[in-house]
């Protein structure tokens, strides 16, 4: 159901910062812009046939947010004027998100904040939520819950949450899906493989995405759990190319 414009962690050149997106007709649901998945956005034409933008942001870590003005000026440029999406109850977040944009020249005409809870961000959609999970004891991180007509998903930015995990494992349906972000040893910071195979049972993990990994070893490791595992979107040229050397 979701996208991918890159799968990997801060520094994984190669997979790009975890960002993803959903389109449907003219509108379009970003989540996280790190520095190094903007130039792939770009690459791949993903505004071309968009006229509302929707960004939600998990968390302020480079990887998620580091090119959010880099975007905004880039689609007022295209007379878009973005959405960004913010916890309503958490004024806090909502004031770093504003600063953080107003101290790399951007005014708030140049793009509008609106809250979670109350956002239909397309037709089939009927609630979309922040909550606030563990990752960093310097900053706050949170999940994205979105509830659509037939399934609900569950995006967890970054996050090393076991209690909000096995939440998410009581109580998920057939149809729903997780995105989370993986590591394969300890870490503080990302949950890691181990803790997450206990968590979900064999027949769960098909329905829960791996991302934002930091070598490939932890892809395979995933994988051979049983995991899913987000795929980062080819450009057409890129397509063609690995369908010729082959
Ligand atoms: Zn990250
Ligand atoms: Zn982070």
């Amino acid at each position: 159901m979701l996208k991918f414009i890159g799968v990997g962690d801060l520094l994984n050149s190669d997979l790009l910062n975890t960002s993803a997106y959903i389109k449907k007709e003219n509108k379009m649901l970003l989540i996280d812009c790190g520095v190094m998945s903007f130039k792939r956005m770009l690459e791949l034409n993903l505004f071309d046939d968009i006229d509302t933008v929707y960004i939600a942001i998990t968390h302020m870590h480079p990887d998620h947010v580091g090119a959010l003005a880099s975007l905004v000026f880039y689609l007022n440029n295209k007379k878009i004027v973005p959405n960004i999406i913010v916890p309503c109850e958490d004024e806090e977040q909502k004031q770093d998100i504003v600063n953080f944009l107003f101290l790399q020249g951007l005014v708030n005409d140049k793009y509008n904040l609106i809250n979670d809870e109350d956002t239909f961000v397309f037709d089939n959609m009927l609630k979309f939520t922040y909550k606030q999970i563990k990752h960093n004891e310097l900053l706050k991180s949170f999940a994205i819950e979105m509830s659509f007509v037939d399934k609900k998903i569950y995006y967890l930015g970054d996050n090393n949450d076991e209690r909000y995990q096995k939440n998410i494992a009581k109580k998920l349906g057939d149809n729903d899906l997780v995105y989370t972000d993986c590591c394969g040893n300890n870490s503080t910071h990302h949950i890691d493989l181990d803790t997450l195979t206990e968590i979900y049972d064999e027949k769960t993990r098909k329905q829960v995405y791996c991302m934002h990994f930091k070598d490939d070893e932890s892809i395979f490791k995933a994988k051979n759990l049983g995991f899913n595992i987000a795929i980062k979107e080819q450009s057409k040229e890129e397509y063609l190319k690995k369908i010729m050397s082959h």
